[in-house]
């Protein structure tokens, strides 16, 4: 939880990490604002790869 450059709580990444404990350990070592550790969820390749949909669907069975 505590930053491993600055010694300092980590910003929360969810709601869940929002705890009264959490909340004690910002009021004592303080909150961290190191841009390293300010990072969102890291990109995920798409489990279903994007078919084209003029091979599944062609527009001239449509008629
Ligand atoms: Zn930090």
């Amino acid at each position: 939880m505590l930053c491993l450059t600055c010694q300092r709580v980590r910003p929360a990444l969810n709601p869940a990490e929002y705890t009264a404990g959490r909340a004690l350990l910002i009021t004592r070592h303080g909150l961290c604002c190191c841009a390293h550790t300010v990072r969102s969820v890291p990109p995920r390749t798409p489990a279903v790869p994007a078919a084209p949909t003029a091979a599944t669907a062609p527009a001239a069975a449509v008629r």
